[in-house]
């Protein structure tokens, strides 16, 4: 009493408990048990710091000494620093293959084989047939060639890595023929230019950004030459008075002069994706037929599969890439190879592909399932947000994404946010977009045109449930 009445309720440094009295307290076992002695003192340290820093400059709330606050705050700020970084999101973004959101989702198959291969022993370079030493590359180069038509396969880490290793082990130092308006620089700072540079050859550029021609190849072949290589333009379309040599072209030119004919596909996909009513794409499969000696592509863009580089084509190239040292600098991982192989299998089985593999499923996910869903989930999200904002159910269109035909876009449908208050809408579209964005699972739209669009095509139904379970709140 005469205590509280003399300092209000205030605590000097002297009234501090030490680290070893909390240690023991009862309060402190759950920290203990969770995070470990060292994690804990290392917390408890900072904790009785601050306070005795706070005591002396005028004093602490009594209660806050207490080995209940103490434990407290020290499990929650244990608990928030085990927090993982890398963490699940919805992406709302419109944009499906999202390079800043991990690109393709993996089907079921790829996820239980990663499983396996993370927590089992497997024959990654072990030949079971022989009981000899294997060769990784084993475990998917006869899927790959089955599933392209090439002759020989191999992976790397991802296209980037592809490309820097198919110009070092074929163009070292010699001069490697490509066409101006193919000079690309693809998001996260991959430039053609400066990979070339990297890989040690030289680029000839030929042509203008809009227009190349056949005899711009031919007249810039010289005796140092060592590929024609061809680079889909991936995030940006060439329009109006346009000129470009396709792949036969440029391979017949190469080949008349006894020289290989590469492509740097992209996004690369496996598939006629028409037949799903997608955009047109080249396939590898005509890219190879069409007369390409290499193509490199990504696992993760069209495929649908991890992260990887993967390089198809004349057996006697990539032997050639599979000698070089760098090859084994790029190497992946049994993790991707895990990932790889389920994912190529699925593509032997075309009927069941829109339906197995996730990336495409997405991109085929019908209008006749996303637009009941953004009916039901306007309302959820109006009374999450609160009166302040106005939520519609609409049309909008979606992207494919990672480079993959940008200026095709997919119908689709979700949701506009606009504020209803009066005066300007851009920090209340902020403030609501943080609040969502900071959800136990972030939800990542986009602010465009005074208004919060969340598209829903990436929204599947089987996840439906515990989205609305996080909106059944109003936002704080
Ligand atoms: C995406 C892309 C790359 C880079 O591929 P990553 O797998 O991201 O390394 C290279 N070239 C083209 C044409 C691309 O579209």
């Amino acid at each position: 009493m005469a205590d509280q009445l003399s300092g209000a309720g205030l605590a000097a440094a002297s009234d501090i408990p030490s680290l070893d009295r909390l240690l023991n307290a009862e309060a402190l076992r759950p920290a203990l048990a969770t995070h470990g002695r060292t994690q804990v003192v290392a917390a408890l340290r900072r904790d009785l710091e601050a306070l005795r820093k706070r005591a002396l400059d005028g004093g602490v709330p009594r209660h806050e000494l207490d080995a209940a606050a103490v434990a407290a705050r020290t499990s929650a700020a244990l608990d928030q620093a085990a927090q993982p970084r890398l963490r699940a999101v919805y992406n709302l973004t419109g944009t499906v293959l999202h390079t800043n959101l991990g690109r393709a989702l993996l089907p079921d198959e790829a996820v239980a084989s990663v499983l396996r291969a993370l927590t089992s022993p497997a024959n990654l370079e072990f030949d079971l047939d022989t009981g000899g030493r294997g060769d990784r590359d084993d475990l998917i180069d006869d899927l790959l060639c089955e599933l392209t038509g090439a002759e020989a396969a191999t992976v790397v880490n991802n296209n980037a890595a592809a490309v820097l290793l198919m110009l070092n082990a074929l163009a070292d130092r010699r001069d490697v023929v490509v066409s101006r308006g193919e000079l690309v620089e693809i998001g996260g700072a991959f430039r053609i230019p400066d990979i070339m540079k990297r890989a040690g050859a030289k680029l000839v550029e030929v042509g203008t950004t809009n227009r190349t021609h056949a005899a711009d190849y031919e007249n810039a072949i010289g005796p140092r030459t060592a590929m024609l290589m061809k680079v889909h333009c991936s995030n940006y379309a060439v329009t109006g008075f346009t000129k470009s040599v396709g792949v036969a072209d440029v391979a017949a030119l190469a080949h008349a002069r006894g020289l290989p004919a590469t492509v740097d596909l992209g996004s690369g996909t496996l598939v006629d994706l028409t037949q799903f009513g997608l955009p047109k794409e080249d396939t590898v499969r005509e890219t190879i037929a069409a007369g390409a000696d290499l193509v490199t592509f990504s696992g993760d863009k069209l495929l649908g599969g991890p992260q990887a580089g993967l390089l198809v084509g004349r057996a006697d190239l990539i032997r050639k890439i599979k000698k070089n040292p760098l090859k084994r600098a790029l190497r992946v991982g049994k993790l991707t190879l895990a990932a790889l192989e389920p994912v190529l299998q699925l593509y032997r089985a075309p009927e069941f592909l829109a339906q197995r593999l996730t990336t495409l499923r997405l991109l085929t996910r019908p209008m006749r399932d996303i637009q009941p869903q953004a009916e039901r989930l306007r309302g959820v999200l109006a009374h999450a947000a609160g009166p302040s904002y106005a939520v519609e159910a609409v049309p909008m269109f979606s992207q494919i994404g990672s480079g993959a035909l940008p200026i095709d876009q997919l119908p689709s449908y979700g949701l506009a946010v606009r504020y209803a208050g009066s005066g300007r809408p851009g920090r209340h579209l902020d403030r609501l977009e943080t609040q969502l964005r900071r959800l136990p699972v972030p939800v990542i739209g986009r602010i465009a045109d005074d208004a919060l669009w969340l598209d829903l095509r990436c929204l599947e139904d089987r996840d439906e449930a515990a989205f609305t379970a996080q909106l059944a709140e109003p936002l704080a």
